[in-house]
Formats: C-alpha cells, structure tokens, sequence
C-alpha cells in the first residue's frame, strides 16, 4: 500500500546536473595510464571526395573512425569474479534459458596468433549460440546540423524497432511496417538523389558481427596492437583488414579481445568496398557479459558527418542502437495465449458472494489490464517490474497523499523499454517510456508528466477493458503496435491536462514548476526537428506536427530558456538515466557522478550520443550495476 507522506526521490533530486553521464562513465575507468595514446581523430582533414558515391569513401574515413579509448590502463587487475548470493539469486532465474558456456576445443593461448585463433573460434561459437534467439533492436538517428552556438544539432530524425532474428541472416521483422515504409520513401526523396543511400533498418545491426560467414584468416589479416582495459575488463586489442580481393563488405577496423576466455568485447570500423551506389557507415559495436562465457551484442553507436570548416556537408548524423530481449521466447505461438493473472483481484472484501455491479466492472478492467502489461512484457517491450518502477511510485505517491486521492486499487508503473517520448496509462497502470524518462531534468518534470496520466485514472478515463477478452491478446509480436493502443479523445487529454495542473499545484512539486516550464520550452525548441521521438506508437503525442500539446499551462511558467546559461539545464540526452538488461530486460537508474558543463555544446537536449558502457565481467557486472537508486525507493509500506 502506499506510504502517507510524501518524499522526494533523492536519486533523481541529485542527478539534475548529471547531463553528460555517459561520459562520466567513459573516464571513470582511467588508471595509470601506462601507453599514452592521443585520442585527438577530430583533426583529421577532411576526406576528399566525400559526398561522393565513390565506393572507396568508407576507407578515406577510416583514420578517423577508431577513435581511441581514454581509458586505456595496464595495471589495474580484473575484478573478482565471484558473484555474491543475492546476485547468484538474482541470476538463477534466467539461467534456466541461457545457452551454456561452450568449452574452447584450442589450447590456453601462449603466443598473439594463437590468440587470434581463439577469438575467431569464440566469434563463431557466439554466433551459434545466439542463432535461435530473436532480440529486439531499436535504432534511433539523428541527421545533423551545424549551429554556431552549440555545433552539430538535429535537424530531422528517424526510428525503427524490430525483431532481429539472429540465425541463418541477420534479418529484421519490423514492428513498424507500415510507418518504415514512408519513412523509406522519405528517405530515398531526401537522400537517393545526392547518395542513393538509404537508413536501412537492417544496416545499423549488421555490426554485431564483424562478419557473419566468412570470419577466418583466410579472408583477414590480424594485427595485435595493445592491451588496454575497458571499464573493468582487460583487453587485447587488434587492427582487422581484409584480405585483397577476399570480396565485398569485408569488416575494417578494431577489435577488442578480453584476455580470460578471449571474446569480442567491442568492434570499431566499418565494412569496404561497398557496393556500386551504396555506403556502409561507420560504428562502434559494444557487448556486455550478461551470461556466463558469452558477450552478447548491446549497443551499437554510428556517427557520420565532418563539421570542420570549408566541408559540404550533405550527409551527417548520428544513430544510436540498441539490442534487448534475448531471453525472449522465439516461437511465440503458444505463448501468444496469453495467461490471465488475477492474484491481486482475489477477494479483497472477503465476502463470498457474486461482485457487486461496479465491483464486476472494476474487475473486468484490471484483467483488461494484467493481459495489457504481460503481452506488452512478452513482446519485449515493457520492462518486468524493478527499481525504476520504486521511483516512478514513489512519485505518484508524493502526488496521491498531497491531493488527498484515495484510489481503490494502487497505481502501479511500468517502463516502457523503447526510446520515443510517451507516456500512457491501462486501468491503474501508468506507462512511461524509457526515453522520457532519460532526457527529463528533475523529478518536478518526472511528476509533471505522471500528473496528466494519475489525471486520466482519478478522472475514470479507463481504456483498454476490450482487453480484458483473450482472443484480443492473440496477436504476432510485431505487430503489437497494430493491436493495442491507448489514446486518448481530446475532450479527455483536455481534461487531464487541467486535472493535472491541480494536482501538482497542491503537490511538493508546486515550487518547482519553473523547471518544469523550462523542459517544455526545450521540448519545443526541439519539437519541430524530432518527429520520429515525439511519435508515439500507444499513447498520445507530446507533441504533433511539431509543437508541444500536452500540459500547455506549464511552458509558460519559467525563465526563457538560454542556451548561453550553463546552470540551466532544461532537458538531457537520451541515454542518461535509464539502463536495460539486454538479456532479461530489466530496467534500472544509470549510476554515475554528474558532469560539469562547460559550454552550451555540453547540454545537448534530446540529442544522441556515443556509448561508452563500464564493463564488467559476468558475475562483477550485477554488482556494479546495483543502482544506488535502490535504497532510496520507498520502504514504509
Ligand atoms: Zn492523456
């Protein structure tokens, strides 16, 4: 049940000046370096012939693609690899579906060549064990441009999510079919006369492979370069080339090596010679040690794009990739049965009689509800229950117990796992995305646009009881989107935009509506030039046709927004907060000391940025990934 006073969420309080997280990340790992290694790619002149088609353009940018790591250190030892008893608990539950851990056939590597062996065989046994699974790969990009102020911005954006199936190809079934279709045509308008190029789905999760049939020494060269730790693991690091005349699309790059089982941690580069007429684009392809012997493909980060003066610059952006819910079931034929749960609609008034009418009606629409969030869960889109969800509750409760709302049922959370900006609610569940949640700048703003969806549940806006039929629930995973949707009428999203704005005025939060203001005024700065993650795929947009449309009342509230002031950060990049569990899904707050900002380039609102994971070896990594964030959840109840 709910607690009876209100508290701030100290972890969201603290991280308002955390904007460029994944930084902090990046340097975190440095120790006494013991190779410097100038990481200094930005000065690289600018390729001639780049907007160009010529096929040779991929290698011309190739000195400037494998930017060097700063974190590269010698003597700092692995960490322990032992894994406590509530983090053995903890994995227990997903390791009934984990592939087991395949012996190497080669003996302990003495000598670099029979490293490279051992790599290649672990490349092709994680391929293997990865072939029966079929994750979801998100995929969001920027195209870029140039603003005195604050450097490359984004002018127009794009987003796919889909299935890959990682067995015989790397294929993709898009749950977005119908919109990926105009989002093509858009494309080949705006970009096929100058490049013919194409954001092919499918191109942005070619890099979890360096390559897919034909990985060996006979089509590759191996040069071993360094050793150099990323995050906590050591790494052998080696430059790939193709072989002359070893055929199109070759891998050209970087390839870091953990030095204990000697798999691929990280790939750097790109793929040469491209075909007649097409381009492959540059990545930095990072895996996580999320079971035990393998390290499976997490993010990808693609950047192109040159700004240095006198460069025509007629193609330039950045895309974020990311890969979750490998542990999901890959023939969902019977699982798209979806089973009824209705553990928590047992009985509460112990009375042993037929329910009353509105009792029948209150319990039709959480059924609706629990078939709403599980096939959501199943499909890979909604994170299973967690820490970020303590949090979420925890701020609708501040909201509750100041408004005096006495709900018959508490409001749960759920987080959404995709990146597009939306929230929406079914029955007494409040869904709000992952993105959303990465780019709001305090917890005011996180109870801001709670308020209007606790609105839409204290006002009986209920949605969604035709879910409460099973036959509804018998759908293919992709196309959840075409199945279920929450939207709102206007009269309504009216209506608890209004309900909203009383809500928190009588909240803790009332104080610091001003934030609040600031974010949608960044929000509608932004708006017109991020369609793709103002599109929302169940609820209602933020956001329409490039301005702002929810909790309208807010944006007035507030300073101007002013880039020039680097105290006022009014929305962060995406990426900062959240983190998902690629394997089992699981969402948890980033944990990461906050980074100074030191110009208006630093505060980069609603905008991509690379990866940089701390990695960590199986076992280690539930330890360091243990949010702080956990202990402040609410425990009074
Ligand atoms: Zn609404």
């Amino acid at each position: 049940m709910r607690t009876t006073k209100w508290m701030f969420t100290v972890a969201l309080l603290v991280s308002i000046s955390a904007t460029a997280q994944q930084a902090a990340e990046s340097q975190s790992g440095s120790h006494n370096a013991v190779q410097s290694n100038p990481a200094v790619p930005t000065s690289a002149p600018p390729a001639p012939g780049y907007p160009d088609i010529s096929p040779s353009r991929p290698e011309q940018q190739q000195s400037g693609a494998t930017a060097p790591s700063s974190q590269q250190a010698m003597s700092q030892q692995p960490t322990s690899q032992q894994p406590t008893s509530s983090q053995t608990q903890q994995q227990a539950a997903s390791q009934a579906t984990m592939p087991a851990p395949a012996p190497s056939t080669l003996p302990q590597p003495t000598t670099m060549d029979q490293v490279v062996d051992r790599f290649i065989e672990r490349e092709h046994g994680l391929m293997k064990a990865l072939a029966t699974r079929t994750p979801v790969v998100e995929t969001y990009l920027q195209n870029l441009t140039a603003d005195p102020q604050l450097g490359p911005v984004p002018s127009a954006d794009h987003y796919f999510l889909g299935r890959m199936d990682m067995g015989e190809t790397v294929d993709r079934k898009d749950y977005l079919k119908e919109q990926e279709k105009g989002m093509e045509t858009r494309l080949m308008g705006g970009f096929n006369k100058l490049f013919k190029v194409q954001y092919q789905p499918l191109g942005f999760s070619w890099m979890v492979y360096a390559d897919r049939t034909d990985f060996d020494r006979s089509h590759y060269d191996f040069h071993y370069i360094r050793r150099e730790f990323l995050g906590d693991v050591r790494c052998l690091v080696f430059d790939v080339t193709p072989k002359k005349n070893s055929g199109k699309g070759r891998f050209l790059g970087r390839v870091w090596v953990e030095d204990q089982d000697y798999n691929i941690v990280r790939l750097n580069g790109t793929y040469v010679p491209a075909p007649r007429n097409s381009y492959f684009f540059h990545m930095d392809s990072w895996r996580l040690n999320l079971i035990p012997g393998y390290w499976v493909p997490a993010y990808i980060y693609s950047e192109e794009g040159d700004f240095s003066a006198g460069v025509k610059n007629k193609m330039a952006f950045k895309a974020q990739t990311r890969i979750w819910g490998y542990d999901l079931k890959k023939d969902g034929k019977d699982d798209e049965l979806t089973q009824i749960r209705v553990d928590s609609v047992k009985d509460e008034s112990a009375a042993v009689q037929d329910a009353s009418p509105l009792q029948a009606e209150r319990q039709w629409q959480q059924q609706a509800e629990d078939n709403v969030i599980e096939r959501l869960t199943q499909a890979g889109l909604l994170a299973p229950e967690g820490d970020v969800d303590h949090i979420l509750q925890t701020v609708v409760n501040n909201l509750e117990v100041t408004n005096n709302i006495d709900l018959p049922r508490p409001v749960r959370t759920r987080v959404l796992l995709t990146a597009p900006l939306e929230t929406f609610s079914v029955g007494n569940t409040i869904v709000i995305s992952r993105g959303l949640i990465d780019v709001l700048p305090d917890e005011a703003s996180l109870a801001a646009v709670l308020s209007h969806e606790l609105a839409h549940i204290v006002l009986g806006h209920n949605l969604g009881s035709k879910y409460a039929f099973n036959d509804r629930m018998l759908f293919s995973d992709d196309s959840t989107y075409a199945n279920l949707g929450f939207k709102h009428i206007p009269e309504e999203e009216t209506a608890a935009d209004k309900k909203a704005i009383d809500l928190l005025n009588n909240s803790p939060y009332a104080q610091k509506l001003d934030n609040v203001g600031l974010f949608f005024k960044a929000l509608q700065a932004r708006a017109p030039q991020l369609n793709a993650l103002l599109t929302t795929h169940l609820g209602n947009p933020l956001a329409e046709a490039g301005t702002v449309n929810r909790l309208t009342a807010l944006a007035t509230k507030g300073p101007a927004l002013d880039n020039a002031k680097l105290d006022q950060v009014a929305a962060l990049p995406l990426g900062g907060r959240v983190k998902i569990n690629p394997w089992d899904d699981k969402a948890e707050m980033v944990k990461t000391a906050p980074v100074a900002i030191t110009s208006a380039r630093d505060k980069m609102p609603f905008e991509v940025t690379p990866f940089f994971p701390r990695l960590a070896r199986w076992g280690a990594s539930t330890a360091a990934a243990t949010p702080t964030t956990a202990s402040n959840a609410p425990s009074s109840n």
